[in-house]
């Protein structure tokens, strides 16, 4: 799956401006600063794909990935959270972030980033309310652990399995990535090869 290039098939600001539903498609959500950037170009293993949406301008809109050899679409969503972002932009962000992940039948799996720093926030409770509601799947991602002790992250482990022990739609394991020491990156490639291949 990742043995061929990945490269950008286009960005979407609104629902009218979605590809034509077809592969299966993956998203990747988080905080503003998560390190989504990084982890997407560290699984496809190059360095500028996920630049395409940092850049000003396309920070809102829905970034669409397609490799030509496999069916599976992955999805750049815009970070959320970001406390000096302009009233209208969050509302932007809102709308067309929970209507696609409400209403987008190919959606297969949503990959929630977290900052290993920081832990669940309410913004990304709120996205699970929305995911779990929806019943579509989703499973947390913790990066950047190389910033934090061990110990630290077993604690953190232990909390965020609890925290979502209840939640119908949340995948009961979780993957700790970081991008420097590359943790997890392959555990990440083997799920989407798998999902890629149902
Ligand atoms: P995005 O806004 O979620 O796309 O976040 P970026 O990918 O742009 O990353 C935000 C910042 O975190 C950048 O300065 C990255 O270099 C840094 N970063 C991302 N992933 C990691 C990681 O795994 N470890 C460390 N130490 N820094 C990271």
């Amino acid at each position: 799956l990742f043995a061929r290039p990945w490269s950008f098939l286009r960005g979407a600001r609104g629902m009218g401006d979605l590809p034509d539903a077809g592969p299966l498609e993956v998203a990747f959500a988080g905080r503003s600063n998560v390190g989504k950037s990084t982890l997407l170009n560290a699984l496809v293993g190059q360095k500028a794909l996920a630049r395409t949406s940092n850049t000003p301008g396309r920070t809102q809109e829905l970034n669409f990935f397609v490799t030509d050899t496999a069916p599976i679409v992955m999805v750049d969503m815009p970070g959320y959270g970001y406390a000096a972002a302009p009233k209208k932009t969050v509302e932007a962000w809102t709308g067309l972030v929970f209507d696609y992940l409400r209403g987008r039948v190919t959606l297969r799996r949503v990959y929630l980033l977290i900052d290993a720093r920081h832990g669940l926030k309410a913004n990304d409770e709120e996205v699970m309310n929305t995911l779990d509601q929806a019943a579509v799947s989703y499973q947390i991602v913790l990066t950047k652990t190389d910033k934090i002790a061990p110990s630290a992250l077993e604690t953190l482990l232990a909390e965020t399995a609890e925290k979502i022990k209840k939640r119908p739609a949340a995948y009961p394991e979780i993957v700790a990535t970081s991008s420097v020491t590359k943790e997890g990156v392959d555990a990440l490639r083997a799920e989407l090869a798998r999902l890629a291949a149902e």
